[in-house]
């Protein structure tokens, strides 16, 4: 019965019965008894020359149910209750986009610029970023439900984000090559269109942050931001346009992962693909563009040590430890949520972790004072919920949170939570929680603090702890980790290389790395002097 509706298209809207029997291989005698069935439930209309067609309700149902399909629907953390639809991107719409952007690249000026005025365009936009700064801010405490004030810190790096490439896009050169005999000299390329695929933590600064480089280095984009966080990522089409970027440079597709990012991923016109986000998501991205042969960046997963040794400052490793694991939400790739602790503090760091983490104020994203907001989706805060009762579960030790806080009755809230005496073989040690979750693991030595630090396949960030500086840097070359920090926290310097090993990533972003990225290099050899060449067949 569907196979005879579905013969029916814009191009074929009226048939006859010889013909749906034909499309549709069904013999003509059962033919026309769908036929009559089908007229009697009203789908089918037929006219007197035997035709038929679809009926206006039929049509107008498909077209509503097309529509519902093609929409997502946003809702904000604090309530979860929807508050936006958002076009969900088909195929086609990111097929639009990459034409814009392709011809854009072929024929516009953006790769075509001279550094200087590329960058003062970079320039422009960072000062859209910063004159909208409150605004994005709150735009993404709403829709994310991270605290206003970590927020505002976010945006401040965001515009950050596009004054440093700018500065940078002014100083890139090409190598030279000499010998005696030899010159080679180096043309960098922008690499073309570059699909940019985005996570919803942090939203607007990390799309900032494959967006300024992507641009500095004369590609063109499509960004394809995450479904659940879409808010802030709609200024910025208006951000670019202010900012004189020339037309068809950026495209904004939003979507869903499967369906608009798989299609950015898969198509031809695309060379290369930067992703953030989770280390499963990466692996099916990468599987989809083998058979394309396109550069990727991989920033990925983690789940990385806090190594605090029994000589170091405690107060300061405690507050880095805190922050580290605590802010954003916990929801950042580089929280140290494994604190790996020495035997002889063990038992007193886990009281003062305990005590402090009891103290941290969860509630409502927009209130200042808030130091844990909301976490981003139902789905991801049930998710979190269920490492907690792993934890429980496969017999850690809970000394702070563990639940909602009275305080809190409705949304995604979480107190900080504090697992102790979790070893090595549990899932809440070995899988990213991606929420306010910390592990406290005791050692014993140095060795011992290393294979711990190793025992998990990630290996985004470090964190090291001790006064004895000689073991410090011994356990920063022994540590598999992208980015390590010796006696401090998360403080990122732009130009150094930022990205995981193992399974927390493929590739560097930041300063230079990010720009070779975004282009290609070719080498042009010139002889210096007479070179022989062999005379095969002379
Ligand atoms: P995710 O992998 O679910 O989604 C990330 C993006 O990929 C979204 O835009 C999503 O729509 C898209 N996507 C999903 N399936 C896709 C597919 N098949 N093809 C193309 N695109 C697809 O990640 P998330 O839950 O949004 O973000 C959290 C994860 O991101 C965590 O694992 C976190 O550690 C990681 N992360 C890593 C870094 C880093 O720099 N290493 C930074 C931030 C977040």
């Amino acid at each position: 019965m569907l196979a005879v509706l579905q013969a029916f298209s814009p191009r074929h809207h009226t048939l006859t019965a010889r013909d749906l029997a034909e499309s549709t291989g069904i013999p003509l005698p059962s033919m026309y008894r769908y036929i009559a069935l089908l007229r009697e439930t009203g789908l089918l209309v037929g006219d007197e020359r035997g035709a038929y067609h679809l009926s206006a309700r039929l049509i107008s149902l498909a077209r509503a149910a097309e529509a519902a399909e093609s929409i997502i629907e946003v809702a904000d953390p604090v309530t979860n209750r929807p508050y936006a639809t958002v076009a969900a991107g088909a195929p086609q719409d990111i097929d639009h986009a990459v034409t814009a952007a392709a011809r854009a690249f072929t024929e516009g000026p953006w790769p075509r610029l001279r550094s200087r005025e590329r960058a003062r365009i970079l320039t422009r936009i960072a000062d859209g970023i910063e004159a909208r700064a409150q605004r994005i801010a709150e735009l993404e405490t709403f829709d994310t439900g991270l605290p206003i004030t970590q927020a505002r810190g976010q945006a401040a790096r965001a515009a950050e984000n596009f004054r440093f490439f700018a500065d940078l896009t002014v100083t890139l050169h090409e190598d030279a090559f000499r010998t005696s005999e030899q010159f080679g000299y180096v043309i960098r390329k922008p690499a073309g269109v570059a699909g940019l695929i985005t996570p919803w933590n942090t939203p607007f600064m990390l799309e900032t942050w494959k967006l300024a480089p992507a641009l500095a280095a004369g590609c063109t984009v499509v960004l394809k931001p995450a479904e659940w966080t879409p808010l802030s990522a709609s200024l910025l089409p208006e951000i670019m346009a202010e900012a004189g970027l020339p037309d068809g440079a950026f495209n904004l597709v939003h979507g869903i992962g499967e369906v608009a990012g798989a299609a950015l991923v898969a198509h031809p016109r695309v060379p290369k693909i930067s992703f953030t986000g989770e280390t499963s998501t990466g692996r099916t991205i990468m599987a989809a563009a083998a058979p394309h042969l396109k550069g990727l960046s991989m920033e990925l997963g983690g789940k990385s040590p806090c190594v605090i040794f029994a000589d170091a400052d405690l107060d300061r490793a405690i507050d880095s430890a805190l922050f580290g694991v605590f802010s954003l939400n916990g929801e950042r790739c580089t929280a140290g949520s494994r604190i790996l602790a020495e035997r002889t503090i063990y038992s007193d760091l886990v009281t003062r972790l305990a005590t402090r983490a009891e103290r941290i104020r969860v509630g409502d994203p927009a209130d200042p004072n808030t130091e844990i907001g909301a976490l981003v989706h139902p789905e991801h805060y049930a998710r979190v919920l269920s490492y907690v009762q792993a934890g429980l579960h496969e017999g850690a030790r809970l000394v702070a949170g563990g639940s909602r806080p009275p305080t809190q009755p409705a949304g995604n809230y979480l107190a900080a939570t504090v697992f102790a005496d979790v070893e090595p073989w549990m899932r809440i040690f070995r899988e990213e929680i991606f929420g306010p979750v910390v592990c406290v693991t005791p050692f014993d030595g140095e060795a011992d603090a290393i294979a711990l630090a190793n025992d998990t396949s990630y290996g985004l960030a470090a964190y090291l702890w001790t006064a004895d500086l000689a073991r410090a840097h011994r356990l920063a070359g022994a540590v598999e980790a992208g980015m390590t920090w010796i006696n401090s926290h998360n403080v990122r310097d732009l130009r150094t290389p930022f990205g995981g090993v193992k399974a927390s990533g493929l590739g560097r972003e930041g300063g230079a790395h990010s720009l070779d990225f975004y282009t290609e290099s070719r080498i042009v050899h010139v002889p210096l002097a007479d070179t022989r060449v062999p005379r095969f067949g002379a």
